[in-house]
């Protein structure tokens, strides 16, 4: 079982403050920065070899020490990163993030090598994503890259995955490649609405989707769970109640263990419910990326 999965990779600073600061103003912070691994794509690549999937990154960093620090993370985590490239006078992504005393973020990102992702790179690593079960892209690189690694997909019968985080209109072109289409509510209302959906309820945004081409939709609601959408019919999904500590980075775990489940061969619904309990499980731990949940561990939690 293999999942490519084609997109970004940062490095997270975060630095804790009281308050944010005004325009033109310094605040000092009392405890160290963390520096922490992020990107979509490199989450989701995470998540699937956590998931017990083989996982295959496509994506680019800078030749810089943030990204051989990045690298070394993934592959330790399980990951294989064959297809990762070095980008010659390119910073690897970084996300500058700050978090005030309320848990309020502001977030800002250079997006650096992940810019300088090309539809070449993806014919480069096209055996990769022939040889795969789904690929997974999100939108965080340029999409050029995202619909050749769809074409590629599309053109070896490899089922396609697609979280139109963060900026959803570029997906509207291609919903009709998309297997299972993952927004979470604020993407799935944005890109029904583009798609000429007038009435705002989520239920009429997901079927606006699955009119707009998409086979299958999951709209991830956060701590209200998901809905779930098909031809044949929609079905709201719970959550696993539990203590949420930290929600970063729960729509990948969703997004990684979905695709998982899905080409080990279990029906939507089911693939689905996995999903919920590994991004459950998820927030109940701080730092996401550095305390995956495994398979073996979501199938405790379910039971
Ligand atoms: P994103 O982080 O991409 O915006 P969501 O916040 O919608 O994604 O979360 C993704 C999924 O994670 C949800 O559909 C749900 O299954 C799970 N999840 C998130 N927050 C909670 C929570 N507080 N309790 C239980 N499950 C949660």
């Amino acid at each position: 079982m293999k999942i490519a999965i084609v997109g970004s990779i940062n490095a997270d600073i975060v630095i804790n403050v009281r308050e944010f600061a005004a325009p033109n103003e310094t605040v000092i912070s009392e405890q160290d920065y963390v520096l922490s691994d992020g990107g979509k794509g490199a989450n989701q690549a995470a998540a699937v070899a956590a998931a017990g999937a083989e996982a295959s990154f496509i994506a680019r960093i800078g030749d810089d020490e943030l990204g051989n620090r990045a690298i070394a993370n993934l592959v330790q985590a399980g990951v294989n990163c064959e297809f990762v490239s070095k980008t010659p006078h390119a910073a690897t992504g970084l996300a500058a993030i700050l978090v005030n005393r309320h848990g309020d973020n502001i977030i800002s990102v250079a997006a650096g090598a992940n810019a300088h992702l090309t539809a070449a790179d993806i014919s480069a690593a096209e055996s990769s994503i022939a040889q795969a079960d789904a690929i997974i892209v999100q939108l965080e690189v340029p999409l050029q890259a995202v619909e050749a690694a769809i074409r590629v997909a599309r053109a070896h019968g490899v089922k396609v995955v697609l979280n139109p985080a963060p900026a959803p209109e570029a997906a509207l072109t291609f919903l009709g490649d998309v297997d299972v289409l993952i927004p979470n509510e604020s993407e799935a209302r944005y890109l029904a609405a583009l798609h000429g959906a007038e009435d705002a309820s989520l239920e009429n945004a997901a079927r606006a989707l699955l009119s707009a081409g998409a086979r299958n939709v999951v709209v991830t609601l956060g701590a209200d769970g998901c809905l779930l959408a098909t031809a044949e019919g929609l079905r709201h999904i719970p959550p696993y109640p539990v203590e949420a500590v930290d929600t970063t980075g729960a729509g990948d775990v969703f997004c990684a263990f979905l695709t998982a489940a899905l080409i080990r061969g279990a029906p939507l619904a089911a693939a689905v419910d996995e999903a919920s309990a590994a991004a459950a499980l998820s927030v109940t731990r701080p730092q996401a990326r550095k305390h995956l949940p495994t398979a073996a561990e979501v199938m405790e939690f379910k039971t």
